[in-house]
């Protein structure tokens, strides 16, 4: 299983100034049972670092080879992973899913279920997998976060060369068939 390299976004270290004011932030417990706040230490907000979202998509071809695409930045650079990023504020996780999967491969999709959802102590990413089929577009290493796209039949994918634990465990899970429907609400654009 390859390692799931310290990203950008677990580096809480790396603040140091108050967004609001520009103060000088100070790491404080603010309740026993959570971690470590920053503190600002001239207007007192609390700089909360949450969660980030990511979304992926398992895509499948006509052929029932899926689509994995190779990282041109770190972390996992050179490693396969499937297609997917990080979701932006207000957008819901089925649009981002169904844009990462056209920016990253070229492919249109229609996501067909959720797989699963990963997490793990000390990483800020949450990654929400979804099973898709292509439905339109050309496969190609359309985007910059991409070095290439490549098709694998299931006993040809690259185990040893994926790019993070959710790559392998998305996957794993992929492929032992776990699929949750796709709920109304998860699809529709607002309330
Ligand atoms: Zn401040």
């Amino acid at each position: 299983m390859a390692d799931w390299h310290l990203g950008a976004h677990d580096e809480t270290h790396a603040y140091r100034f108050c967004p609001r004011c520009g103060g000088e932030l100070e790491r404080r417990l603010l309740k026993a049972t959570e971690p470590e706040r920053l503190v600002c230490l001239r207007c007192g907000f609390v700089f909360y670092l949450d969660p980030k979202i990511a979304v992926g998509t398992i895509i499948r071809m006509d052929d029932e080879r899926l689509v994995l695409v190779r990282r041109a930045i770190d972390p996992g650079y050179g490693k396969w992973v499937f297609p997917g990023g990080y979701v932006d504020r207000g957008e819901p996780l089925t649009t981002a899913a169904i844009r990462e999967a056209r920016e990253e491969c070229g492919l249109d999709v229609r996501l067909d279920g959720l797989v699963n959802i990963y997490s793990y102590a000390g990483r800020a990413p949450v990654i929400i997998v979804y099973a898709a089929t292509a439905i339109g577009g050309t496969l190609a290493a359309e985007d910059e976060e991409c070095l290439d796209t490549a098709l694998f039949s299931p006993p040809a994918i690259p185990w040893d060369e994926l790019a993070f634990r959710s790559t392998h465990e998305g996957l794993r899970d992929y492929l032992a068939g776990l699929r949750h429907p796709i709920s109304a609400a998860g699809a529709a654009d607002g309330l």
